[in-house]
């Protein structure tokens, strides 16, 4: 993977400043919220199977809690930064009012690459990382979820640890359990059907069918996966995904220009969402360079694989069929690309509100646990569908209304929510 090129939360902060001034916000309430609010940096020691003993570093970053408990991934990287989670953290406060959850953000992570550690190892740096920061957490306070890199287990793992130290049951720990033990129906959906529950409403206000789309996904991991599943089903067709090779230490589009089938590409991808190069060759998939994903020509892209890929150097590759991106990845298009695409009148749904649906769910988790009464599958997405179809009339109509783009809208209602829960308890 390539290094971080952007500092995100220099990106996350100037998109703050920007809304800030556009609210007309007071001192206080910027110098507030454009940083976090708590930071934990922490070591985590390891005795790795060889009997050598790793010290990894990990985080917990909690931004903002004026609407809510804190609530927020973990991520495994090995290119991780304290900015970036920084970043992340910001977001997800964000992301958390504009489909209006009483929650706030918070983000975590360890710097360490899980292909390169055993079932043993990720084990004890989950129950580690849980043994460093568990005081910090809680099922009121800040709640953890699976991100880049982990899973369920992870999850078991860490929430096994923190009901251990503190001698409890505690499911509402954390979020993103396997179902049966705590987790809620439609979570592993939840992300990329929401992503495609904005494009549905996108498309019917450019007044395009999704039967008559075609659309390009960069990542075949959990949300892109998804996505693709429900835009199948409404009827659109894929013809390109990329995927990390983690053997060339690259990345590459594979093509099928009558359209790729998840059926076939499933038992070749491993659970990192990379799908297998050879066998794809195999199966009649065409085999291009990484950053193809973005040159084809089709209606729709959706970025769905890590921050910064739409860039300054490669947005003028994008075919002059584009007409809709919609972000699933968090931070995929820096500032400047996102300037030439307005000029170019591509329509974006910023990652914000098109991947807050796994957000949206692990609330329903913690919603559901409280009740100890769980849901069927289709409550769950159906209350999903509600939530972000009102969510993406609420932004479109007031980037209608204000002659904003659809970015500037969620930040503007997204930040004035928070920063008005800030007044009301007084803090600014
Ligand atoms: P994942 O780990 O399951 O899949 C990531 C995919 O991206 C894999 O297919 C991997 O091969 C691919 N990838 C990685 N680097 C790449 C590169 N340089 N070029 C091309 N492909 C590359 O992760 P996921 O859960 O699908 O999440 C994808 C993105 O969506 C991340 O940015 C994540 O932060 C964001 N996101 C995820 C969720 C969620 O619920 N999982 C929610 C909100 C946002």
């Amino acid at each position: 993977m390539t290094e971080t090129e952007y500092n995100l939360f220099e990106v996350a902060q100037r998109q703050f400043d920007h809304s800030a001034e556009l609210l007309g916000l007071d001192q206080p309430t910027r110098e507030l919220l454009r940083v976090p609010m708590r930071e934990y940096h922490f070591t985590i020691p390891v005795s790795m199977d060889n009997g050598e003993r790793k010290i990894f570093r990990g985080f917990r970053i909690q931004h903002n809690d004026a609407r809510g408990p804190c609530k927020g991934g973990i991520r495994f990287h090995p290119l991780q930064t304290v900015d970036t989670i920084r970043a992340l953290a910001m977001w997800m406060t964000w992301r958390a009012a504009i489909v209006d959850l009483p929650l706030g953000g918070s983000m975590g992570g360890v710097i360490c690459d899980p292909h390169d550690l055993s079932q043993p190892e990720q084990e004890k740096l989950c129950r580690g990382w849980v043994r460093k920061i568990s005081r910090e957490l809680g099922p009121d306070v800040d709640v953890p979820a699976p991100d880049l890199m982990t899973g369920e287990q992870h999850m078991m793992w860490m929430l096994d640890e923190y009901e251990a130290i503190h001698n409890i049951k505690s499911p509402g720990f954390i979020t993103g359990k396997p179902t049966g033990l705590g987790g809620s129906f439609g979570k592993k959906e939840a992300t990329g059907y929401g992503i495609m529950i904005t494009v549905r409403e996108a498309l019917k206000e450019l007044g395009t069918k999704p039967e008559d789309t075609k659309a390009s996904f960069q990542g075949f991991g959990n949300v892109a996966q998804n996505a693709i599943r429900l835009y199948q089903r409404m009827g659109g067709k894929v013809t390109c995904v990329s995927s990390w090779n983690q053997q060339d230490r690259t990345a590459y589009a594979y093509r099928k220009k009558e359209g790729i089938y998840l059926e076939e590409l499933l038992p070749i991808t491993n659970l990192f969402g990379e799908i297998n190069r050879g066998k794809a060759e195999e199966l009649g998939y065409e085999v291009l360079e990484g950053n193809a994903w973005l040159e084809q020509d089709v209606d729709i892209l959706v970025p769905a694989a890590i921050e910064n890929q739409i860039t300054i150097e490669n947005v003028v590759k994008i075919a002059p069929s584009v007409k809709l991106i919609a972000e699933g990845a968090n931070g995929p298009t820096t500032p400047e690309a996102q300037t030439e695409l307005s000029k170019r009148d591509i329509l974006i749904i910023p990652d914000l509100l098109a991947n807050a649906g796994g957000m949206i769910c692990s609330y329903f988790e913690q919603v559901q646990g409280n009740m100890n009464y769980y849901w069927k599958k289709d409550e769950v997405l159906g209350k999903l569908d509600t939530q972000m179809t009102s969510a993406y009339i609420e932004v479109s109509d007031f980037a209608h209304k204000y002659n904003f783009n659809l970015r500037d809208a969620v930040y503007l209602i997204a930040i004035e929510r928070v920063a008005k829960a800030c007044q009301a308890r007084g803090w600014v």
